[in-house]
């Protein structure tokens, strides 16, 4: 075996017609300023001159399904032994992308979670409770043997309206009465609520004493069952008793405050998927908002020499307009420097305006029209950074802006409920934010914590 590879008059991309000797059996670096052909060299010759030898080797029939590979434009190359590359992988640099998600380990916690994980409540931190109808019914027979109670079946929860439709599908279905806001009424024609309020409507689906016998179990799973039809996998027993009513449901619901979470599946938990993100910043974490120190750097100068940066100094152009005619109704001067300027002027400024107005002029004798209408300038930045036409107007909306965390996740990029579901006390933001020595060891000792 020769002790170096020798390459001779390479040529590939930028190589000027290169030669170089290699010693074999060492570990030889190759540096270089970025574009001197380091990689042209190291990958694009060396590595592809072998690949081609080592797939000559290969018989005609094999080799028609691998495809020919071009020679490098080199001269020369001797001393080659097989090769082999390990490339640098960079990965794409979405905002989307974390260490969970490119190792697919996140895939893993989600199926754990939609899988193994208890919900709770986003109201109450209650854990959330799901039955079948015959646990309902079995509840009901242990709670309220001997009692009368009423099973209700939930159609409107703190919402506006006079529902004056829904009473008379409600009635044209054959009940009788509802429990609205807690009352119960008798259901009569064009019955309707006030309109400009919130209300919780349920239908009364039937009234009885709960009894043992096998007529009456009959009769409460009929109720039951269809409760659960009028209200969504949904009902209530009210107890004239004690008159508190109480939620059951086939779906994952709040003991107290009734609301309910769909069944959880691996989305759920995906800030790239619209089931899983976070509204508010789209599972992104973060969110862009308008520092003010950015837009006026300096209140000391005024309008007219830049200090608003993002409009700059003074031009002949609609926004100058703007700026002389909210000067004109302030009764301020262009001139003046910013933090000597009214603050509604400045509000109109940077947050908009919409206002006609005449100034009389005592030296002209004259009456003038002027009108302010006008976006501010942070609804402007605001708008160019999230509907920028072009990235350049976007990066330059962006450099008024600071990055912060999103207000309403707080950088856990999911969704209120989906952060409501927990294993050993942990949402799968907890793991995703612990150190992965830690994550490790969580992860070993889950097993013994899991029914
Ligand atoms: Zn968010």
């Amino acid at each position: 075996m020769e002790d170096a590879i020798v390459v001779q008059g390479t040529r590939v991309h930028n190589l000027k017609d290169i030669d170089v000797t290699i010693p074999r059996n060492e570990l030889v670096v190759i540096t270089g300023l970025s574009g001197s052909g380091k990689s042209s060299l190291a990958f694009d010759t060396i590595y592809a001159e072998g690949q081609r030898r080592y797939i000559e080797t290969f018989s005609a029939y094999a080799r028609q399904f691998l495809g020919g590979l071009e020679r490098p434009d080199v001269d020369k190359i001797d001393g080659l032994s097989p090769v082999i590359a390990i490339e640098q992988k960079t990965t794409g640099k979405s905002p989307r992308s974390t260490v969970g998600t490119i190792t697919e380990v996140y895939d893993f916690l989600r199926l754990l979670f939609a899988r193994a994980a208890d919900a709770y409540s986003f109201q109450s931190n209650e854990k959330m409770v799901q039955y079948t109808d015959a646990e309902i019914q079995d509840t009901i027979l242990n709670t309220y043997l001997g009692k009368k109670i009423a099973i209700l079946a939930p159609v409107v929860q703190s919402r506006k309206g006079h529902y004056r439709e829904l009473f008379a599908s409600i009635a044209k279905q054959g009940f009788t009465r509802v429990r609205t806001d807690g009352e119960f009424v008798e259901l009569s024609p064009n019955f309707k609520l006030d309109r400009y309020k919130t209300h919780d409507i349920e239908i009364v689906i039937d009234r009885l004493a709960v009894k043992e016998s096998e007529n009456d179990s009959k009769r409460l799973a009929d109720s039951i069952e269809t409760a659960m039809y009028h209200g969504n996998d949904m009902l209530m027993v009210y107890d004239f008793d004690t008159e508190k009513a109480r939620f059951f449901s086939r779906k994952l619901m709040c003991p107290s405050t009734g609301i309910s979470y769909a069944e959880p599946e691996p989305n759920t938990f995906s800030f790239n998927s619209p089931k899983g993100m976070c509204p508010s910043c789209n599972g992104l974490g973060l969110k862009h908002e308008v520092n003010l120190k950015k837009v006026i750097p300096d209140d000391g100068i005024s309008i007219k020499s830049g200090g608003i940066a993002p409009i700059g100094a003074e031009k002949s152009n609609w926004t100058f307009k703007q700026m002389n005619s909210i000067a004109e109704r302030y009764r301020f001067s262009l001139t003046d420097a910013l933090k000597s300027i009214p603050k509604e002027a400045l509000d109109v400024i940077l947050y908009g305006g919409n206002e006609r107005f005449s100034v009389a002029s005592k030296t002209l004798g004259i009456t003038r029209e002027y009108s302010i209408d006008y976006d501010g300038v942070v609804p402007f930045l605001e708008h160019q950074y999230n509907e920028g036409h072009t990235s350049a107007l976007k990066r330059w909306a962006k450099g008024f802006m600071d990055e912060i965390s999103c207000p309403d996740c707080h950088g856990a990029r999911l969704r209120k409920e989906a952060l409501f579901f927990r294993i050993d006390d942990k949402s799968i933001a907890d793991l995703t934010q612990m150190d992965i020595a830690a994550l490790h060891k969580w992860v070993k000792g889950i097993r013994e914590k899991l029914s």
